[in-house]
């Protein structure tokens, strides 16, 4: 991976953050965009980043624009109830069984604050039970709204998997931060947005907020950028996946399509480039709530390890996992979609030119209507 690639993703990475509570990463892409020429970033009301990439002097018809969100599951302080004791809020979809001497860090500034969990309140029974707020037993004060993840190791690179607290969706936003980086780099042709959305795991509240604030310009095609949890027919490793959908709902089929031939050409340029095609039904994503909205909308994942953090060996808290060359892979696709963003078409022109082939091929004998016997 290139240096620079590698510095965004361990910033990114190492970035603490929680729904409603995304602000360090907030500044983060401000200072990104500062230093780099060519890019317009803008902030809606409800918060969300939105940052423009064009060069060419040519219209872009239907520009694609990424999104990816800002958070991930988290604590944020809300009082301390003694002088050891903090009361923090939870956000996000974490099974109760694993809070249980649950390990957690604050950052109060440059300065981390350890605390262990000493209990939970939940609402709801059964399987059903969320965790709404945690007693922490911690070291010294935290001022209310300080940031709490999970206490686990910075994040790091290997060969193979890429392991990190919020992989989901910190490596979806530093693949498009990567993209933007190479864009700025060697200047292509093109037009692209990328928007970084709040409070997504509490139901996509900041994609919703921007859908209704017109944030996101009519005519773009919708990437909903994601990381998601790896199924039996959707590997970690086998290259970033193309989602036709999700549980809840399909995506729009031309936006769908579209990826895939941008991603089909490159593989024919590119021997490294793989990717897949599936549904991947483990959760539901962003890009549900796009199209419900109106757009045309797909989305493009990371197959994920440890969803949520839920290590599935130990039954305890653990690092989540990506794949270092999907996650390279990731990156390749986006820039070549934002170089494609003038062959969108609502339709699927490669579908139905195929279709017409056959139909003109076999008219022949569709209008012969005799039977055998009148032959
Ligand atoms: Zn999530």
């Amino acid at each position: 991976m290139q240096a620079s690639h590698r510095k965004i993703l361990i910033d990114a990475l190492s970035i603490p953050t929680a729904p409603f509570a995304e602000h360090a990463v907030i500044d983060y892409i401000r200072e990104f965009c500062k230093c780099r020429r060519g890019l317009t970033l803008t902030k809606d009301q409800n918060g969300n980043l939105l940052v423009r990439y064009r060069q060419g002097s040519g219209p872009v018809k239907h520009p694609v624009c990424f999104t990816a969100h800002l958070d991930h599951p988290g604590f944020v302080a809300e009082r301390m109830m003694d002088a050891k004791t903090l009361r923090a809020r939870w956000r996000g979809g974490v099974h109760r069984a694993y809070f249980t001497d649950g390990k957690v860090r604050f950052w109060v500034g440059q300065r981390t604050v350890r605390g262990v969990i000493k209990s939970v309140r939940v609402r709801g029974r059964g399987g059903d039970a969320r965790v709404e707020t945690a007693d922490i037993t911690v070291r010294s004060p935290l001022p209310p709204g300080t940031v709490g993840m999970w206490d686990l190791p910075e994040p790091k690179i290997g060969s193979r998997f890429i392991r990190a607290r919020d992989c989901d969706d910190m490596a979806g936003v530093a693949g498009m931060l990567c993209c933007l980086d190479q864009l700025c780099r060697y200047k292509p042709g093109g037009e692209g947005y990328f928007l970084f959305t709040r409070a997504e795991e509490v139901g996509f509240i900041g994609a919703m907020a921007a859908c209704r604030a017109g944030t996101i310009p009519k005519k773009c095609v919708v990437i909903a950028v994601e990381t998601s949890s790896e199924l039996p027919s959707a590997r970690i490793g086998d290259g970033p996946v193309l989602r036709v959908g999700d549980r809840s709902s399909i995506y729009t089929p031309a936006a769908t399509a579209f990826c895939r031939t941008v991603a089909d050409a490159l593989a024919k340029r590119t021997k490294s480039f793989t990717y897949q095609r599936k549904l991947m039904d483990g959760g539901t994503c962003e890009a549900a709530a796009y199209c419900d909205f109106g757009y045309q909308a797909t989305g493009i994942c990371l197959a994920l390890g440890n969803y949520h953090n839920m290590g599935i060996e130990r039954k305890k808290i653990a690092a989540e996992y990506v794949s270092t060359r999907d996650f390279e892979n990731l990156v390749k696709w986006f820039i070549a979609l934002v170089k494609s963003g003038n062959s969108y078409s609502l339709h699927n022109a490669e579908f139905r030119a195929r279709l017409q082939k056959l139909e003109k091929q076999f008219a022949k004998l569709l209008k012969d209507t005799r039977s055998p016997t009148q032959v």
